[in-house]
C-alpha cells in the first residue's frame, strides 16, 4: 500500500520545479526511435565534416524531396503558392529552405536557425614550407579552441582549390581506412620541462599548429626543398594544383575519427563538430517533417555559416542572406509587394536559435551554477539569454515568447531544461539569435548540451538531439 503523502510532500510537488533525466520518462517504442534518429545523424555527420559539405549532403536531400532553387523560380517569374517547397543556397556555405504555409508570409514565418561551421585548422594562403626533413602544412585555426588538444589525433585535409585552368577540386583526404592521414605533433614529456611551466593557451602556440604533410625527398641534387617538391608533385599529379594556385584554396584541417557511440549504454555520441551540426541536423530534419503536407505557417530552416569567428562575412548570420529570402517569399506570396510587407514579416516571425550549449561537467564543477546549467540526457537546453559579464552582447529572449514557446513544448510533451553558460562572470559567448533578433524577430536560444566543446571530440547525448528534433517540429508547428 502506498503511503500517504504528508501536506508538505503535496505542496511541494505542486509548487515545486525538477527536472528528471528524458530516459526514466520514455517508453521502448521512443528509445528504438532515438537510436535510428541517432545512427542516422552519426552518418550525416561523418560525410558533412565542414560547412560545404554539410551543406551539400543537406541540398541534395532537398532536391530529392522536391525543394526548388527559389532564384530559379524568381528568374521564370513563378508565383508561390502554399505547399509549395523552395531553397535558397548561398555559396555552397550556408543555405536557408522553407514549406510555403497557409497563412500569408507577411503575417510571420517559423525558423529554427543553426550553424554548419566548427572550429577547425584552415590552411594558410601560402602554406608549403620545409624544414627538418619534412615537407609541413602552414595553418591559422579557426574558431576557439584549445591548441594543445589540436595535436597528435590523426587530422583529415577537407576543402575546394583550383587547378592551373582554374577547374575547381574538391579534396577528401584521410576519411578512407586506406588514405593517409595528416598530425599536428607535440614535444616529448622528457623535454617539456619548460612547456610544462607555461599557460595552456601558451604551451602550444596557435603558429605551432603546423600539419606533417610528408618527408620524402624528391631524388635530384640540383632543387633545394626536396621534400616539398615530392608533395607539390602529388598535389599536382592528382589536382593539377601548384604552390601558387594554393593561394586560393580553402583547406580544412579536422579531426580524421568518425562519430561513435560512447559508454557502455551507447547512451551518448562521440563525434568531431556537434557543435553546431547536431542542432543543425535536427532543424534540417524537423523542417524536412514540416515541409510533408502544408503548413499553417511557412516553415524555414536556416543553416548560416562562420558562426564561429563571428556570424561576419557574406555566409555568416549577419550578412543580408536571411532577410533576402524573407524579401523573396514575400515577394512572390502577396500582389504588388512592398518593403512594408518584409518588415512585417521579420516583426512577426519567430526563431528559435538552435545552438549547442555548456553541458554540466563534473570534472570540472566549480565553473558551472547546478540550477541553471544544462545536463546530457534533460532535453532541450531553453537559453533566455547569452552574452559575457553583465549579459554583454546577448540577445535576451522576451518573457512572453519564452512562455509561449515553453508552451508549446510542453502541449507536445517535450522535455526541455535550462541552459545557461556557467557561472557568473565566469566567460560566456553568443550565438545567431542576437541577429535574427536584430531584425524584429522574436528569438530564443534553444539547443543540445555538448561535453568538451570546441575539442576535437564533444560529446552528446542521443535522447537530447531526439529532443531537440522533437522541439523544433513542435516549434515550427505551432508558435
Ligand atoms: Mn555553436
Ligand atoms: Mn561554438
Amino acid at each position: 500500500m502506498e503511503e500517504q503523502k504528508t501536506e508538505g510532500q503535496r505542496l511541494a510537488e505542486k509548487l515545486t520545479f525538477e527536472i528528471k533525466s528524458c530516459w526514466e520518462t520514455i517508453g521502448e517504442n521512443d528509445k528504438d526511435a532515438i537510436a535510428e534518429f541517432a545512427e542516422q545523424y552519426k552518418k550525416f555527420i561523418d560525410k558533412g565534416k565542414t560547412e560545404r559539405e554539410f551543406n551539400a549532403e543537406c541540398l541534395s536531400i532537398l532536391k530529392e524531396e522536391g525543394f526548388i532553387d527559389i532564384e530559379t523560380a524568381l528568374s521564370q517569374g513563378k508565383k508561390l503558392k502554399a505547399g509549395d517547397k523552395v531553397y535558397q543556397n548561398n555559396r555552397g556555405k550556408s543555405l536557408v529552405f522553407a514549406a510555403v504555409g497557409r497563412a500569408a508570409v507577411k503575417e510571420g514565418v517559423n525558423i529554427v536557425g543553426a550553424h554548419i561551421d566548427s572550429p577547425r585548422i584552415d590552411l594558410k594562403t601560402n602554406p608549403f614550407y620545409e624544414d627538418g626533413g619534412f615537407a609541413i602544412f602552414d595553418t591559422h585555426y579557426y574558431g576557439g579552441i584549445k591548441h594543445y588538444q589540436w595535436t597528435t589525433i590523426p587530422l583529415a585535409m577537407h576543402g575546394v582549390m583550383f587547378n592551373k585552368k582554374g577547374e575547381k577540386q574538391t579534396v577528401c583526404i584521410g576519411e578512407e581506412e586506406s588514405d593517409p592521414v595528416f598530425v599536428i605533433t607535440d614535444l616529448l614529456p622528457h623535454l617539456a620541462q619548460d612547456q610544462m611551466q607555461k599557460k595552456a593557451n601558451e604551451f602550444v602556440r596557435g603558429e605551432e599548429l603546423d600539419v606533417l604533410a610528408g618527408s620524402e625527398p624528391f631524388k635530384d641534387e640540383k632543387v633545394k626543398d626536396k621534400v616539398k617538391l615530392t608533395i607539390l608533385n602529388l598535389l599536382n599529379q592528382k589536382y593539377g594544383v601548384t604552390e601558387e594556385t594554393f593561394a586560393s584554396a580553402e583547406i580544412e584541417f579536422v579531426p580524421a575519427h568518425k562519430a561513435r557511440d560512447v559508454g557502455l549504454d551507447r547512451s551518448l555520441i562521440g563525434a568531431y563538430g556537434h557543435d553546431d551540426r547536431c542542432c543543425a541536423y535536427a532543424a534540417f530534419r524537423a523542417a524536412l517533417e514540416r515541409s510533408e503536407g502544408t503548413p499553417e505557417k511557412t516553415a524555414v530552416c536556416l543553416l548560416t555559416d562562420k558562426e564561429e569567428i563571428g556570424s561576419m562575412g557574406n555566409t555568416g548570420a549577419q550578412s543580408r542572406f536571411f532577410e533576402n529570402f524573407i524579401a523573396y517569399l514575400c515577394s512572390q506570396t502577396v500582389e504588388n509587394y512592398s518593403d512594408i510587407d518584409l518588415r512585417l514579416a521579420l516583426n512577426r516571425s519567430a526563431m528559435l536559435s538552435a545552438d549547442v550549449n555548456a553541458a554540466y561537467d563534473p570534472n570540472f564543477s566549480d565553473v558551472f551554477d547546478k540550477k541553471t546549467a544544462s545536463y546530457c540526457g534533460k532535453g532541450l537546453a531553453l537559453s533566455k539569454y547569452t552574452g559575457v559579464r553583465g549579459k554583454v552582447g546577448g540577445s535576451d529572449a522576451n518573457a512572453e515568447f519564452l512562455q509561449k514557446t515553453q508552451a508549446v513544448l510542453d502541449k507536445h510533451n517535450v522535455r526541455w531544461q535550462f541552459g545557461n553558460l556557467g557561472k557568473v562572470d565566469k566567460g560566456g559567448g553568443g550565438t545567431i539569435a542576437q541577429y535574427a533578433a536584430n531584425l524584429g524577430v522574436d528569438a530564443l536560444d534553444c539547443g543540445i548540451p555538448v561535453l568538451s566543446m570546441h575539442s576535437p571530440f564533444e560529446v552528446i547525448s542521443k535522447i537530447d538531439l531526439w529532443t531537440a528534433y522533437r522541439g523544433y517540429v513542435a516549434f515550427l508547428k505551432d508558435m
